[in-house]
Parts: C-alpha cells; sequence; structure tokens
C-alpha cells in the first residue's frame, strides 16, 4: 500500500525474481483487466495469456461466470478508498456489516484461490496501493498476509504527475493523465499515507520500505522484508548484485515499466534538478509533518 509511482512496479518485478515468489502486478485492476481484455505483460492480451487465462477460468470454475461480475462490484464497493462510509464499515463492526464482510472475504479468498492454483510459487505479491483494501485482505480469516507501506519522497510523486502521460495500450499506460497541480498530489500523498500508517499500526507482519533504499540499498530493503516473510530472500540480492536483468513474468497491471522484458534497478530523483524550487518548497510545506517523519528533509 502507498502512494503510487514508488516504485511497486519494479519492487513486484524484483521480488518476482524469486523462484518462490509470484509478481503478479496490481491485482486490484485485475477485474477490468479481465472486462476490458487489457495487455499482460507478456505482450498478450490477458484472456490470450497462458497464465491469466487459465486464473479466469479457474475462477468461473469456482464461481460461475453470471457471478463474477457481481463479486467484482462487492469487492470495489467494500474497498472504495474514497467512501469514509467504507472506510467506518471495515474499521467498526457497524451493525448489519457481518455479513458484508462475510460475503467479501469469500470473494476475496477465491479471487486469490484462483491465482494461486495456477502458479507454482508459494508467495503472490500484489501491488495495490488502496490501504482500505490492505485492511480488508488484513482482517481476512482466509488469507495470510504480509504488509509493505511503500513511501517515496512526495516530491517525485508531485513532479511525475505534473508530466503528462498519453495513452499508449502496448506500452501499459491504460489511461490518459492530465498534469496534477502540486496541492493537489501533497493532499493526495497525504491521506494515503495517513490511511496507510492507519492500517500499519494494525498488523504485526508489516514493514515501511522507502523507495530511495529500496533502489540505492536493496539488500538492506530486501533484509527487512525477511523479518516479516518465511522465505529467505538470497536469490533476488544475488541477481540484483551479479546486475542480473530481472526477468518479468505475467504481470497483468502496473506501470509501463512492466512492459519491457527485462529491468535493471535504477535510483531516480530527477525531480531535484528538474522541479521548480518553489513547487518543491510548496509541497514541503503542506506535508512536513508527515515528510519527516519518514526522514524527508526539505
Ligand atoms: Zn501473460
Amino acid at each position: 500500500m502507498g502512494a503510487g509511482r514508488s516504485g511497486s512496479t519494479v519492487l513486484n518485478i524484483m521480488l518476482g525474481s524469486h523462484p518462490e515468489i509470484f509478481g503478479a502486478g496490481e491485482l486490484q485492476n485485475l477485474g477490468r483487466a479481465l472486462a476490458n481484455n487489457e495487455y499482460c505483460s507478456c505482450g498478450d492480451k490477458i484472456k490470450d495469456c497462458s497464465f491469466w487465462s487459465k486464473v479466469y477460468s479457474n475462477w468461473i470454475d469456482s464461481t460461475q461466470e453470471v457471478q463474477f461480475n457481481s463479486a467484482m462490484t462487492r469487492i470495489r464497493k467494500v474497498e472504495n478508498l474514497k467512501s469514509p462510509l467504507a472506510w467506518i464499515k471495515m474499521l467498526l463492526n457497524y451493525p448489519g456489516q457481518s455479513k458484508v464482510l462475510e460475503e467479501y472475504f469469500k470473494d476475496s479468498y477465491l479471487f486469490f484461490n484462483a491465482i494461486t492454483t495456477s502458479m507454482d510459487q508459494k508467495v503472490i505479491t500484489d501491488i495495490s496501493k488502496n490501504p482500505l483494501r490492505a485492511l480488508g485482505l488484513l482482517k481476512n480469516p482466509h488469507l495470510d498476509l504480509r504488509l509493505i507501506h511503500l513511501v517515496r519522497d512526495g516530491r517525485a510523486l508531485a513532479w511525475s504527475l505534473f508530466n503528462v502521460h498519453e495513452v499508449n495500450k502496448k506500452l501499459g499506460v491504460e489511461k490518459e493523465l492530465k498534469p496534477r497541480p502540486i496541492w493537489r498530489t501533497a493532499a493526495f500523498w497525504l491521506i494515503i499515507n495517513w490511511q496507510s500508517n492507519l492500517v500499519r499500526k494494525r498488523s504485526g507482519k508489516v514493514v515501511i520500505m522507502k523507495y530511495e533504499e529500496l533502489t540505492k540499498n536493496p539488500e538492506k530493503s530486501l533484509r527487512k522484508l525477511e523479518s516479516i516473510i518465511d522465505l529467505d530472500l538470497q536469490p533476488i540480492i544475488r541477481n540484483i548484485q551479479e546486475e542480473t536483468p530481472l526477468p518479468i513474468a505475467h504481470v497483468m497491471s502496473g506501470n509501463k515499466l512492466r512492459m519491457s522484458k527485462s529491468i535493471k534497478l535504477r535510483y531516480n530523483d530527477d525531480w531535484r534538478r528538474q522541479m521548480a524550487i518553489n513547487d518543491q518548497k510548496k509541497f514541503y510545506n503542506m506535508t512536513r509533518r508527515t515528510m519527516s517523519s519518514f526522514g524527508y528533509s526539505d
């Protein structure tokens, strides 16, 4: 969970290079990706992809096709990040809510089960950023969730959202993005990190991972992650140390990086040189307390 553009696609690819981990991508978009038949990172449309077509048929086997859409609608409603009521319902034992949540837990379980029965690995990586979804998965008695709160200097996000990205479905850019004002990104970054802090405090198996550390000292970040998952991450560390290009298998959603054949890790702080100093200051002044709590200074 986290604000996005914080290295989650890279993290997904890094983790997916471990023989016991499947890097699935941004799974909260799987329903949409299937409905629109979007591109998988293997280059095939998702319904033609050898992996995801199997997931889809497993899913249909367990729920029936007519129920697929209603399950996706239920999941989206419970995980509606922007709805204060959805948060209250998830956080409190809202009257009459237990039945809705029970159904949601079952829907989510069937969703993950369709994937885990199609893959050979033990662990699945989901890089969905939505903290309310993270809370829902955390509360799910049928799932064993380990949580990563991914954080990046918000000024990098503000700068990145200031640049326009045109739609290019083949490159994995599904929606056109318009330049976003600095204050809006600051407000968004604050809210998502407050929500993520709230969820983090409810989980025993959670780490904060910073983009800057992940890209400059991946070993340190991965060792931290080892403390909450029962896996030795040495194979990933070795790949990085030996500068082996990290292969990308079937990542169904995430940024355009996933459409490359392989990637190498690279720290990017272009925003420091390219973003107007006034905009950098404006962002920092709005987010000072939260930024400094994560160790970012002005
Ligand atoms: Zn594929």
